[in-house]
């Protein structure tokens, strides 16, 4: 089966990029892959624009189908995220709720009250979380690439005061350069 784009017959679906619903009517993109449980095939739902950061080849190979008025912002943003590899993994930012977690470019803690990214990864057709980033470690972990547009798309829910906050904080922050610490842990790499 190939992907598709249709208009939401309920609005009981969960965008898998962002986590809010899909509206009765919205377009929906449907990506079409392996099912995890086994046999078949199994689509994962998500809005246009949310797959297009999250899923960006999906996109790219659908893009003939996808609806006219959107197809060109769709591509420029999949393209951003096959600029390179780490991008897509971008899920938003948030105030760090205490100083355990630590980043997963420099390994250092970050703290709590501070601006940290969001990371997820893609795996057996799922969204796992990946950890999170200082706001300047994106420097080195995404090798440059801005992941603004991005980082606000995956927090909607910050007030209006947080974000301005956190884009003073993201355009701000000194950017690392310096390559990011081999990791140590087990699990997805990088
Ligand atoms: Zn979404
Ligand atoms: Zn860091």
């Amino acid at each position: 089966m190939a992907h598709l784009y249709e208009a939401a017959p309920t609005g009981r679906s969960k965008c898998r990029g962002c986590g809010k619903p899909i509206a009765k009517g919205e377009i929906r993109f449907g990506e079409s892959m392996p099912s995890s449980f086994g046999e078949g095939e199994m689509t994962l739902w998500f809005h246009p624009l949310c797959a297009a950061y999250k899923r960006p080849e999906a996109i790219l190979e659908s893009l003939a189908d996808a609806p006219e008025a959107e197809r060109a912002t769709l591509e420029r943003v999949a393209k951003t995220g096959t600029a390179q590899e780490r991008v897509p993994r971008v899920d938003g930012a948030e105030r760090a709720p205490g100083s355990q977690a630590k980043c997963r470019c420099c390994r250092q803690a970050i703290p709590k009250g501070t601006w940290r990214m969001r990371l997820v990864f893609f795996e057996d057709g799922r969204f796992m979380p990946g950890g999170f980033l200082h706001l300047g470690c994106r420097g080195s972990y995404f090798e440059g690439q801005d992941v603004e547009e991005r980082m606000l798309r995956f927090s909607p829910d910050l007030t209006a005061e947080d974000r301005e906050d956190l884009l003073r904080a993201y355009r701000s922050e000194p950017l690392r350069t310096e390559p990011c610490e081999a990791a140590t842990e087990a699990g997805a790499s990088g």
